[in-house]
């Protein structure tokens, strides 16, 4: 795990940056206890005001933050800065509304003997996030802006790959004025991600990324006895029925799909559509694929950015030869991506069967793979054959229709006529295996702190 910035336009390492010791591990999770103590003293409105100054920072300086997503993983420097300001709703968010989600709540009882009951939130402590690269600070607001608001502090380890952006939140929150140990990011290997769960210290570790990484991150947490919540991958299906508005469900398809270069857990990774609009809908979607220009993510021009890094673009290249080699048709619809830097063909997988060695795996890049419904049974079985559960959408014009077949729907979050995105407000979290626990919205504050019955009761 060296961490560096290897500029995926064209692969060249730019910097390097030295992992942290064990010591300094160990102070560093110090440090934050230490912190912790006051920081969870602090009114809410005295938290608010840091997070709120973080937000403000985002804002004032978009293009200083978004330069180095685009830097060190290729992202569309227009998406860079939509993602800064996604990064900037969410620490608002969670600073305007944290004390009404945390409001302590009576509980009514039965028993005329038993008093007075009510339950508050207490923060619980240190903890420890692992994070991925595909939205470098969208991550990072969505687990540190609750739990900082909660009282808790935190730590994280964020991708190797952006070690930059990793360090730039650190210090937007000592810009912001947060305390040492209130938000420390460290650059640590898997080893010390072990040491970091083992110590008494921390009380919870979060982690976001693949389901190989979150198996052992919440292996080594259950065996701590702490709690962890994991939001891993997803292979969303995209349903578009015979009576959908082509036009926009076309369009919406090729955002859902092809996004962020199609680096997202819940890009559209999977179209299925109607037999009877089947043929029309690829042809549109074909085109869109088609109009793709890659080239220089900070060039407003680009519509097709590198992937992440080169070994990015090669695993998917490999996954696509294996669909290819197991009877499935692989399509090119535009011209091909240059050969330097860590572009990935954009491709339409058809014919992908069950039997297929690749049917269960995650399509990281502009590679959507296209199925046939017979009708809308046919649909929403083809949706729920998918060991991930994380998004999915439904387009019709019929909206009651919709909502109903979203109710089909196994997993975590399910959109009529939009794919899979996220606000601040909106809960995210997926299940089977996606992961579970939530985050974002009144429900992601809920899940570090200690829900504690206080019954008083009479003494006459
Ligand atoms: P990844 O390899 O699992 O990496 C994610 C993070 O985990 C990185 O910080 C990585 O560190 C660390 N890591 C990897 N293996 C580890 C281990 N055994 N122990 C401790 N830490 C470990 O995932 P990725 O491929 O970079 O990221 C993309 C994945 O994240 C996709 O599956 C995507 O769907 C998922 N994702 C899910 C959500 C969601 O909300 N559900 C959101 C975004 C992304 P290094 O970088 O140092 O290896």
């Amino acid at each position: 795990m060296a961490y560096a910035t290897t500029n995926p336009y064209t692969n060249e390492t730019l910097a390097t940056f030295a992992e942290i010791g064990d010591e300094e591990l160990d102070r560093a999770i110090g440090t934050a206890q230490a912190t912790f103590e006051s920081w969870r003293t602090r009114s809410f409105d005295e938290r608010a005001q840091v997070v709120k100054r973080a937000a403000q920072i985002l804002r004032d300086r978009p293009d200083d933050f978004a330069r180095l997503l685009t830097l060190e993983m290729g992202k569309l420097f227009g998406e860079s800065r939509g993602e800064v300001d996604l990064a900037a709703s969410i620490l608002d968010y969670y600073a305007d509304n944290a004390e009404e989600f945390l409001a302590p709540e009576r509980v009514a009882t039965e028993d005329p003997q038993a008093g007075e009951a009510v339950v508050v939130s207490d923060p619980i402590g240190v903890l420890f996030g692992v994070q991925p690269w595909n939205f470098p600070y969208y991550q990072l607001a969505r687990f540190a802006a609750p739990n900082l608001m909660a009282g808790n502090v935190v730590m994280v380890k964020h991708a190797s790959i952006v070690p930059q952006s990793a360090a730039a939140f650190e210090s937007l929150f000592r810009e912001a004025g947060a305390p040492e140990g209130a938000y420390t990011n460290v650059y640590a290997n898997k080893d010390q991600v072990t040491r970091a769960i083992r110590d008494p210290r921390v009380r919870g570790v979060a982690l976001t990324g693949s389901e190989g990484a979150g198996a052992s991150v919440a292996a080594q947490a259950g065996e701590e006895l702490k709690k962890s919540t994991l939001e891993l991958g997803g292979s969303d299906a995209l349903i578009v029925l015979g009576d959908a508005d082509l036009d926009v469900s076309v369009e919406r398809a090729l955002w859902g799909r092809l996004n962020n270069a199609g680096q997202s857990c819940v890009a559209a990774k999977r179209i299925i559509v109607v037999e009877e609009v089947a043929d029309e809908f690829l042809r549109r979607f074909s085109e869109g694929f088609a109009r793709l220009r890659a080239g220089d993510p900070f060039d407003s021009a680009t519509t097709l950015p590198p992937l992440s890094s080169q070994s990015a673009a090669d695993d998917l290249q490999e996954l696509v030869d294996e669909a290819e080699e197991h009877g499935a048709t692989v399509v090119t619809p535009g011209d091909p991506v240059p050969e330097e830097g860590a572009f990935a063909q954009p491709r339409i997988i058809t014919g992908l069967t069950r039997d297929n060695p690749v049917y269960d795996k995650e399509f990281f890049g502009p590679v959507a793979l296209f199925f046939r419904a017979e009708d809308e049974e046919d649909a929403v079985r083809i949706a729920n054959d998918s060991t991930f559960g994380l998004g999915g959408s439904v387009f019709t014009e019929d909206i009651a229709r919709g909502a109903e077949i979203a109710r089909r729907i196994d997993t975590g979050m399910v959109f009529v006529n939009h794919p899979t995105w996220t606000r601040p407000s909106l809960p995210f979290g997926g299940t089977k295996r996606s992961g579970y626990g939530e985050e974002l919205s009144a429900a992601g504050i809920q899940e570090f702190v200690n829900k504690k019955l206080i019954n008083v009761m009479p003494t006459g």
